[in-house]
């Protein structure tokens, strides 16, 4: 099932991500983590591509078999670090394992790299239309509600945002973020500029001390003071934090959906007792089929 017609459901529906091994023989327990988080009934799960120094060689497989697993799969595509011959025999195998659903995206550029080589690709764009070309997929691509760490100004980032729209993109998934109200003015300035695919909030559920830094470091995410208490708070107490992380992300999620948003999308960062508690959170919101 393609997820833009998931999404366009008139109903609160909420996914999930995980991500694929680094190592060929860690796949089996890979897979039953997929199995388990495809138990939750998320609207979809999506497996990332190369993120945060992970590999890209598995991703199919277990999109593969979430999908086996009777939940619709997106496969996650970067293109900073492959040549379009490599891109293209990636879309070849999506093809023939049937994933109809591509989150295509640019990937952080290595540090130390030379960038872009020649029959490189330079933005997510490129890789939009490339898929276009190859198939009937369904495209979504990534935004920045706090605009992308590289880009000199939110206004030039929503251009570019506006450009990938018009290249083909059906909808786009937010980074995280852990305050609503950064979400709704970037819903504002989208729509005020002409964007008016599903913008679906991205929403990291943070259970480790150790996640605070590294997630809001990578995805350049601010911190509220709200927030950063909690960690304090609990940050010598495993347990607790997790719980407080659990009830923060509920708390995100039901005033996303007070406030009208009808898909919220989980990093679940294969932690199926985190999304599964999540859920359990939200059984009268979220009902699952
Ligand atoms: P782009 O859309 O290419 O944008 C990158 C920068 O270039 C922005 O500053 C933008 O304003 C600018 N720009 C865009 N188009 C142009 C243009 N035509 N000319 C000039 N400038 C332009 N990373 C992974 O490695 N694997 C994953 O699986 C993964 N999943 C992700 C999922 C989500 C929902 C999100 C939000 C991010 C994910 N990332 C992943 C991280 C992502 O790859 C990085 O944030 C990356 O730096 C940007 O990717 P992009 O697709 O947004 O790039």
């Amino acid at each position: 099932m393609k997820v833009i017609d998931i999404i366009n459901q008139d109903r609160v529906t909420i996914s999930c991500e995980m991500f694929p091994p680094k190592k060929e023989k860690s796949l089996p327990n890979y897979k039953e983590t997929a199995a388990k988080m495809a138990a939750l009934k998320p609207a979809y799960l999506s497996c990332t591509y190369g993120a945060t120094g992970g590999t890209s060689d598995f991703t199919v497989e277990i999109a593969d078999e979430i999908n086996k697993q009777g939940v619709p799969a997106i496969a996650h595509l970067t293109c900073v670090s492959s040549t379009k011959e490599k891109v293209r025999s990636v879309l070849g195998e999506y093809r023939a394992h049937n994933i109809e659903n591509i989150l295509a995206l640019r990937g952080d550029i290595p540090q130390d790299a030379d960038f872009p080589l020649p029959g490189q690709y330079h933005h997510a764009i490129e890789l939009i239309r490339e898929i276009r070309e190859a198939g009937d997929f369904c495209i979504g691509g990534a935004c920045y509600p706090e605009g992308h760490p590289e880009s000199p100004s939110m206004d030039e980032d929503l251009r570019y945002l506006r450009e990938k729209v018009e290249a083909g993109c059906e909808y786009l998934t937010t980074q995280m973020f852990f305050d609503n109200g950064i979400f709704y003015n970037f819903m504002f300035k989208a729509l005020s500029i002409g964007i008016n695919v599903p913008i679906i909030p991205g929403i990291m559920p943070i259970t480790m001390a150790s996640q605070v830094g590294r997630s809001a470091s990578l995805s350049g995410s601010s911190v509220p003071a709200k927030f950063l208490r909690i960690v304090e708070r609990f940050a010598d107490n495993p347990e607790a934090l997790k719980e407080a992380g659990i009830a923060y992300a509920t708390e995100q999620i039901i005033d996303l959906v007070a406030n009208g948003v009808r898909h919220i999308h989980i990093y679940s960062m294969n932690k199926p007792d985190v999304a599964g508690a999540i859920f359990d959170n939200l059984s009268h919101i979220y009902v699952r089929e």
